[in-house]
């Protein structure tokens, strides 16, 4: 007979959707403050209860904190973008311009270092390729800042490892950039994971694809890992957080159809992700399929989200009719959820421990690719 599995602090609870559900909507959280701190909401240095911004440094000035991170940082209420560390002086120039940054909070990735004296800056966020994710945040913890690292946390358990022991040493936190669990259709799976309302959860179905065309680090193992740990990590999340659980074993495939385009990574992965309770989960990453959605089926009903995992226009429908929930920024919900961990001293509910054990997993999806064998966990 199965046991229930016991759900790590990190995992999905009533509460931490009621709170998250709340973070980043000053309309909700300003009726309750004194009227003479409303004042410091309409200062863009000062939190709605009037203490300090903290100050975030993006490590990495790609597509995703260009086009994601650093606009986000526009509607945060609790951190603001202070800095920036890159590797290209043209672009060093073009952020001061857009985002009036001070000369002495740009660094080089060789000046990173000298961050640690910079009190403008309390959180250094990773956004650089996946296989260089825990030499940045290692250096950043040592400089002692706190650390947001993106997915996939790193590419090796060892380098998880890494990461979690420097912030643990600088007694800085950490959390991974798990935009999703700030994001109202996903919550709502993982609240329904714990509620129960459609009965015991029976088979998950999540698929994460596009066309990818190759040509950059995404396609290089060294520093990617592989099209998995970019885009299966979705997949992996969504089947523990849509069951509430953590996979035992998987069973995975591996499908190749352009041998030269995927010449050094997999191309497509579907694989099986069996849980505790029985509930399995079906998986499927693509670089060569377009695919998005998370379907759980329940014993009396099911709920899907179609797409489930993009930045905006996250749908979903239940047995029962559509899921009217709302859209919201997810990267500003993230960032100052963390940077309200930092002012209040709380748990961030995406932690290291949750992006090493997705890694993990991740590599034993590698290992039943590779063996053809089951892998147990
Ligand atoms: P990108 O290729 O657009 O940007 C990568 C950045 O890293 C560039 O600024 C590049 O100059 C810099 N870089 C530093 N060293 C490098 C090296 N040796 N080789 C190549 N580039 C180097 O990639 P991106 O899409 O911004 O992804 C960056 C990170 O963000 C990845 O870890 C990715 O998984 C993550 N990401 C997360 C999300 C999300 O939704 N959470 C979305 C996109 C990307």
């Amino acid at each position: 007979m199965n046991t229930p599995p016991s759900i790590p602090s990190w995992q999905p609870s009533r509460r931490r959707f009621v709170q998250t559900l709340t973070l980043g909507t000053g309309a909700l959280l300003l009726p309750s403050l004194p009227s003479a701190l409303l004042g410091a909401a309409a200062d863009k240095t000062k939190t709605p209860d009037g203490r300090r911004k903290l100050g975030v440094a993006l490590v990495g000035l790609g597509g995703y904190a260009r086009g994601q991170l650093a606009p986000a940082l526009q509607e945060t209420e609790w951190c603001r973008l202070a800095g920036i560390v890159t590797g290209t002086p043209s672009k060093a120039e073009e952020w001061k311009r857009r985002y009036d940054l001070a000369e002495g909070n740009v660094y080089s990735y060789d000046t990173f270092e000298r961050i640690a004296d910079n009190t403008d800056i309390d959180i250094v966020y990773v956004v650089v390729p996946n296989g260089l994710h825990a030499e940045f945040a290692v250096r950043a913890a040592k400089a002692g800042k706190h650390v947001i690292c993106e997915k996939p946390m790193a590419t090796t358990v060892e380098d998880c490892d890494r990461i979690m022991a420097a912030c643990k040493a600088a007694k800085k936190k950490l959390s991974i950039g798990y935009r999703l669990h700030f994001e109202p259709h996903n919550l709502e799976v993982m609240r329904l994971a714990q509620a129960k309302d459609f009965g015991a959860i029976k088979r998950v179905e999540a698929h994460d694809g596009y066309v990818s065309g190759g040509g950059t680090w995404r396609h290089d193992p060294k520093l990617a890992g592989g099209p998995l740990m970019d885009l299966g990590v979705y997949c992996v999340q969504a089947g523990c957080y849509a069951t509430g659980e953590e996979p035992i074993a998987i069973t995975a495939r591996e499908e190749k159809t352009d041998f030269e385009r995927f010449a050094k990574v997999e191309e497509t992965i579907t694989w099986t992700m069996e849980f505790p309770s029985g509930a399995k989960a079906e998986c499927l990453m693509s670089y060569n399929k377009n695919a998005n959605k998370l379907r759980v089926e329940a014993e009396n009903g099911w709920y899907e989200l179609s797409p489930a995992y993009a930045y905006r226009g996250i749908a979903g429908r239940t047995s029962k009719g559509p899921m009217d929930l709302p859209q919201v920024n997810q990267q500003a919900r993230q960032m100052d959820a963390f940077a309200r961990n930092i002012l209040d001293d709380t748990e961030t509910i995406v932690p290291g421990d949750m992006g090493r054990r997705d890694v993990k997993i991740m590599l034993a999806i590698y290992e039943s690719a590779r063996t053809g064998k089951r892998v147990t966990l």
